[in-house]
């Protein structure tokens, strides 16, 4: 007898058949640099965590703190009863730290885009969107229900290109765009972005969810970091990666944010962050803008390690941020590769197709603030023995 959900039976075997099924390995304990994964300590190179701010232990207080005051949840959407002062405060904080005239959080970085784009485009419009921008991306602008165009992944001529073709056919345009991308690891050239958007006076939309707490001033973002404020009409980002808790932000004219109060649906529909998130990421940006000792270390780390890795021969692509892509060109090796340095003690994600092109296959690995350089050097170490064993590297390295 068959079943209705028999074909998931069917898609699940010819996952497992093509070696792409993966259950997600289980952490012991707190998300730190060094930690416990089914039960063995490892050098954690896997997770967002780049300002080792997840348990930090002023995040930590300021959520306990939180929860003693003011509860463990909301129990209500922002728009009825769930909006606390402390949400408020975040937000002003957020729009001062971003320098813009507002700022509105959600529930996760997810639901920012989810959000966003449908409240302000609709079927008139035409969004012309970056090949590599994230799924959240693209799922908001689907449910805009506005016309999509894609560019070349980065390739500024190409969006000139789609903008000419779009030009006049169209209500109003929209140019949206991961700040850092998170396979590969580079920045989008958004000072040319936002010449070629403002040529043609479409929106400016960036997603900076690897950007933020990594890049900019104090960790502001790929905004700040190219002198692009006032020029950058909608700011996304997350609280869930750098910024170590969970949640998104949108910042921008204080016009976007009022109308993202009435139209954003996950800020309608779905209940806001429980107190001790709002606090713990607070407490985040303090840390942020009393010292910038964690963004330097995160890029010490970040050089030191990639250096190591190009030393024995990987190639590394071209990422100019901390996301490392260990390039291998095939699914099951990047599969591979990534749980002999599991055994060896280094937890790094493999990435295969279609996550990433074919012939593009990897592991990824992010360093964090947090990371010791003996941890560096295990990683290390143990990229140089498996990278041999599984010849990916030459078997004698070149002294
Ligand atoms: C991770 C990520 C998101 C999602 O953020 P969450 O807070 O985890 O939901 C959105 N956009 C980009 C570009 C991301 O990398």
């Amino acid at each position: 007898m068959t079943h209705p959900l028999q074909f998931l039976e069917d898609e699940r075997a010819e996952l497992v058949a093509q070696g792409a099924f993966r259950l997600a390995r289980v952490l012991d304990g707190a998300q730190d640099p060094v930690c416990r994964v089914d039960g063995r300590e490892v050098v954690n190179l896997s997770s967002n965590n780049y300002l080792a701010l997840a348990n930090h232990p002023r995040l930590r207080d300021a959520a306990i703190r939180a929860v003693e005051t003011c509860g463990a949840g909301s129990a209500s959407v922002r728009t009825i009863a769930g909006t606390m002062a402390a949400h408020v405060e975040l937000e002003q904080h957020l729009a001062r730290f971003k320098h813009t005239e507002a700022a509105v959080v959600f529930q996760s970085g997810f639901t920012s885009n989810a959000g966003t784009v449908g409240a302000i485009l609709g079927k008139e419009d035409v969004i012309v969107s970056d090949a590599l921008n994230h799924a959240s991306i693209i799922d908001g602008c689907r449910l805009s229900r506005a016309t999509i165009k894609v560019y070349k992944h980065a390739d500024v001529a190409d969006l000139r290109r789609v903008l000419d073709e779009v030009r006049g056919q169209y209500r109003r345009t929209l140019v949206v765009t991961d700040g850092v991308f998170s396979m590969d690891g580079d920045v989008a050239p958004l000072p040319d972005i936002v010449e070629a958007a403002e040529a043609h006076g479409a929106i400016i939309m960036v997603d900076d969810a690897h950007a933020s707490g990594v890049l900019g001033h104090q960790g502001r973002g790929t905004v700040d970091h190219f002198g692009l404020h006032g020029r950058v009409h909608i700011q996304v980002g997350t609280l869930s990666k750098a910024i170590g808790v969970l949640g998104g932000y949108v910042a921008g004219p204080r016009v976007l944010i009022d109308m993202l109060h009435q139209r954003g649906r996950p800020f309608l529909f779905s209940t806001s962050h429980p107190p001790a998130v709002t606090a713990a990421v607070r407490e985040a940006f303090r840390i942020l803008e009393e010292d910038d000792a964690l963004l330097a270390r995160l890029w010490d780390n970040t050089r030191y390690f990639k250096d190591g890795l190009k030393a024995l021969g990987f190639d590394i692509g071209v990422s100019t941020t901390p996301i490392t892509p260990v390039i291998v060109g095939d699914t099951r090796l990047a599969m591979r590769l990534s749980d002999r340095l599991f055994e060896e003690g280094v937890f790094c994600v493999g990435i295969g197709f279609p996550t990433v092109p074919r012939g593009s296959e990897r592991v990824r690995a992010i360093v964090s603030a947090g990371h010791a350089r003996r941890d560096l050097d295990k990683a290390i170490e143990a990229f140089g023995r498996v990278g041999r064993e599984l010849d990916i590297l030459p078997s004698v390295t070149r002294a």
